[in-house]
């Protein structure tokens, strides 16, 4: 009657909705400032000025049909030439408008791209912890998903066991740098040690294997952290990105793909993400926003207050005696729960009014996110609740 797979994925929240959820209610029982909810990525820095007042210039002075009429199938091309153009400028490449595929975030660039891929019998690789819904993604295009455990020293990639997961079925890499829970960067050391193991792979399979770019906090960065551009560490890369968090956008989705001109028959691999574009009916993303991130190329939210925020937290807990690796980037703090079962820690952690997301999902058992992405002024108030919650395991 249905398909049984779909019911059940739109069946079982994720965790970090769940908690979401329970959040709002708790918040409307005992009131807003008395939850602190830690649980979603919602950016909390406003766009850039820049992100409105285009907005308003556009709706004030452009006709309709730019606005709001439909552009080509994979995205206007004055926007795809723009951030080519951005790219090269920034990275040092040869990109035109016919690498670029313009999508509704990064999670549609990922469908896209992996849609793309697949062929029969297809596994991609990603190392945990890992956003949870490339497993999704991954088994929707009828792939198989293969986790690999990274270094828990650092959370830097484990190249021996990133070799024993491989064979000749892998297709491709997902690697995501800032990280979403951990908010690691990978070191451009690894990076260059993953790609010599992919092309000695690539060698020994006869076969592409590709590496997929997961990039939607590429900008989110503090201190002098630098995020390796994969494009100029290995030929076939396909950079997935969204400007959800860069601009704070999440809610107008918007994001492109970007496959590199050094890959292996890149324009075929072009036509094929054109056609996975086609077949899930994510072509066309909405075109005032195609509009508006053509004309702030380059500009990002205010990331100083994001690094304010880590710096609280983190300075705060490990103070504490919780222990996590500090991010030098995105907007989440990893930590060790305080008992062996991460669910179990989070419910405890329920009891000071704390909605942290237990990491099993992201393939970590054990561990907690912390999204510190909400104002300061939450974090500081929050700050006696999470002693307390120490206190408790003393
Ligand atoms: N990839 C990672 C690592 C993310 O954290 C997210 C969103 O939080 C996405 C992809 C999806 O991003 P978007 O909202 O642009 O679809």
């Amino acid at each position: 009657m249905l398909s049984q797979k779909m019911a059940e994925l739109g069946t079982n929240r994720s965790v970090i909705r769940e908690l979401f959820e329970y959040g709002k209610k708790r918040k409307a029982e005992i009131g807003e400032d008395k939850v602190f909810d830690f649980s979603i990525g919602n950016p909390s820095v406003p766009a850039p000025d820049c992100v409105k007042e285009t907005a308003i210039d556009l709706l004030e002075h452009e006709d309709d049909l730019l606005l709001h009429g439909y552009t080509s199938a994979q995205g206007d091309a004055g926007l795809r030439k723009n951030i080519a153009e951005y790219l090269n400028g920034q990275h040092g490449l040869h990109l035109t408008e016919d690498n670029l595929y313009i999508t509704v975030g990064a999670a549609a660039s990922l469908t896209i791209t992996i849609k793309a891929l697949t062929e029969e019998g297809d596994e991609f690789i990603s190392f945990a912890p890992y956003f949870p819904e490339y497993r999704v993604f991954v088994e929707n295009a009828g792939a198989v998903f293969v986790p690999v455990n990274s270094d828990p020293a650092d959370f830097q990639i484990d190249l021996e066991a990133l070799e024993k997961a491989m064979n000749t079925h892998t297709k491709g890499i997902i690697l995501n740098s800032p990280n979403n829970p951990s908010g690691v960067v990978i070191t451009e050391d690894c990076i260059k040690a993953v790609c010599a193991l992919l092309e000695k792979k690539q060698q020994e399979y006869g076969h592409p294997i590709f590496l997929i770019a997961d990039e939607p906090y590429r900008e989110l960065v503090y201190g002098d952290v630098k995020v390796p551009y994969l494009m100029n560490y290995y030929d076939n890369t396909i950079v997935c990105y969204s400007y959800s968090k860069s601009l704070s956008l999440p809610g107008e989705r918007i994001g492109y793909i970007a496959v590199s001109d050094k890959a292996a028959e890149w324009k075929q691999i072009y036509a094929a993400v054109c056609g996975a574009g086609r077949s899930l009916g994510y072509v066309c993303a909405p075109s005032l926003f195609q509009q508006v991130v053509a004309r702030c190329m380059g500009k990002t939210s205010d990331v100083s207050i994001y690094k304010k925020n880590r710096d609280l937290l983190y300075n705060a807990l490990t103070e504490y005696g919780y222990r996590c690796i500090k991010p030098d980037g995105a907007f989440y703090l990893f930590v060790e729960a305080l008992e062996k079962d991460a669910n179990a820690f989070s419910e405890k952690a329920k009891e000071f009014e704390l909605l942290i997301v237990p990491a099993d999902s992201f393939g970590t058992p054990g561990f907690v996110r912390i999204s510190y992405c909400v104002s300061t002024e939450q974090i500081e108030k929050s700050l006696p609740a999470f002693k307390a919650l120490a206190e408790a395991y003393r």
